[in-house]
């Protein structure tokens, strides 16, 4: 039975700590004790009120700066958790690392480290940790959200049972629900809107294809949402797929937007709010984009009023005994039950409980390595079997042929 330390107290680690606690409840999984740090500790002490009202489990808090290594070094020190799970943001990837590296301790996330000062993100800053994990005798899974994550371990899952050889995957993420808000964003508005207003790339024939943020637009028709627009663009898992699936000839990644949040997008970007570059205001340096998500309205406040799906999933064309196939595999959460379990919504559910899964494959030591590792390095089964056990169920089709697009 293993502790571990969650770093963040938004929606996805609200999700994971309550799927961590259930766990402990009905006494099925490899979590004995949560300790839960945040930057602001009212959050953590709300996520910890709310654990304890849904499934009676005391969990700990307490404040955590992540990006004070020294701090954070003595907090895994002083609690000696099996494994640190963090779910704060792209920016604490690195420090939090360097203190699991300082104390010894595995590490997991769900998103890769982006630098403050550049829209840019990479897996190179914590692929180069690779070597000093292994010599440490730890492990980092790094990715382990729904995508990254779970879209991975569908392409892996897919590779294994249905195909000799993957030619495309296209990965579609696509969020039909309505929070009744004008504007809000599902995760943390800084890194949600640094992603989507990044240039689109996509992987094809050995090189990348680059072309301006939300210029390629087309429709599909989503399982118990509809018609939906979606947009190609960059997203995190292309560079590892591509990397531990080098057959696959083109990986693309494509997100639903509605036309009033492009709308607003547009107008925000126009007038500079989305900017990264610091602006001097009244003596004081501010970010526009930090500026506007402090008006925003928080993710983990969205859940109570947004209805509707999400549905997530992954297109792969290839040949299996000689024969060409196109498999579709995914997912689809409803809101307002991810609400009605958790308190939150169907974003930060589909996030949250594959962090929990990858946690608990981590402690069981099904998963398992020393060093830097993401999802297509494991066997997906395992993952796979869990996704339905734990809210997230996953079904296969055979489409008649590749997307025409
Ligand atoms: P939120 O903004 O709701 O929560 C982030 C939390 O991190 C907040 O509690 C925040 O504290 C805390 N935090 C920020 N900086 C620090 C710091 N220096 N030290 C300690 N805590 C800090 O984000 P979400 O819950 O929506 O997202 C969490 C992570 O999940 C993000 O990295 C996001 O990119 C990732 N994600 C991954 C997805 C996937 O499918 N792979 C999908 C969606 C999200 P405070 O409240 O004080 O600011």
């Amino acid at each position: 039975m293993s502790k571990v330390l969650v770093v963040g107290a938004g929606g996805v680690s609200s999700v994971a700590v309550h799927k961590m606690a259930q766990q402990i409840a009905s006494g099925s999984g490899p979590f004995s004790d949560i300790f839960l740090a945040s930057r602001t500790v009212s959050k953590c002490d709300a996520i910890a009120q709310s654990v304890k009202e849904r499934t009676g489990i005391d969990i700990q808090t307490g404040a955590i700066d992540a990006d004070d290594v020294p701090a954070m070094t003595a907090l895994i020190e002083h609690e000696k958790p099996s494994l640190v799970v963090n779910l704060a943001l792209p920016y604490q990837d690195l420090p939090i690392m360097d203190a699991c590296l300082a104390t010894k301790t595995d590490y997991l996330d769900t998103a890769n480290y982006e630098p403050r000062d550049e829209a840019k993100f990479e897996y190179k800053w914590q692929w180069e940790y690779h070597d000093r994990f292994k010599d440490a005798g730890i492990m980092a899974l790094l990715g382990s959200g729904f995508d990254p994550g779970v879209t991975s371990v569908f392409t892996c899952w897919l590779k294994k049972h249905h195909f000799d050889r993957i030619d495309t995957v296209d990965i579609l993420d696509c969020n039909g629900g309505d929070h009744g808000q004008h504007f809000a964003t599902n995760f943390n508005p800084e890194i949600n809107i640094r992603e989507i207003t990044a240039a689109a790339r996509h992987w094809e024939n050995g090189d990348w294809v680059e072309t301006p943020a939300l210029s390629h637009k087309q429709q599909f028709d989503f399982e118990g949402v509809g018609p939906k627009n979606m947009y190609l663009m960059y997203h995190e898992e292309i560079e590892s797929l591509k990397t531990h699936l080098p057959e696959i000839q083109r990986i693309r990644f494509w997100m639903t937007f509605g036309e009033a949040y492009l709308t607003h997008l547009e107008v925000l970007q126009n007038v500079g709010m989305t900017s990264i570059d610091p602006i001097e205001y009244e003596g004081q340096k501010i970010v526009p984009l930090q500026f506007l998500k402090a008006v925003l309205p928080e993710p983990a406040s969205l859940g109570e009023t947004t209805k509707g799906k999400t549905n997530i999933g992954v297109i792969a064309t290839g040949e299996k005994d000689g024969v060409q196939k196109t498999l579709y595999v995914k997912n689809i959460c409803s809101h307002e039950a991810a609400y009605r379990e958790t308190g939150n919504q169907g974003v930060s559910y589909t996030t949250g409980v594959p962090a929990m899964i990858g946690s608990a494959l981590m402690l069981r030591d099904t998963w398992q390595g020393n060093g830097v590792f993401n999802m297509e390095e494991f066997d997906p089964d395992p993952f796979m079997a869990m996704l339905n056990e734990h809210g997230l169920p996953w079904k296969l089709e055979e489409l008649a042929g590749p997307l025409s697009f």
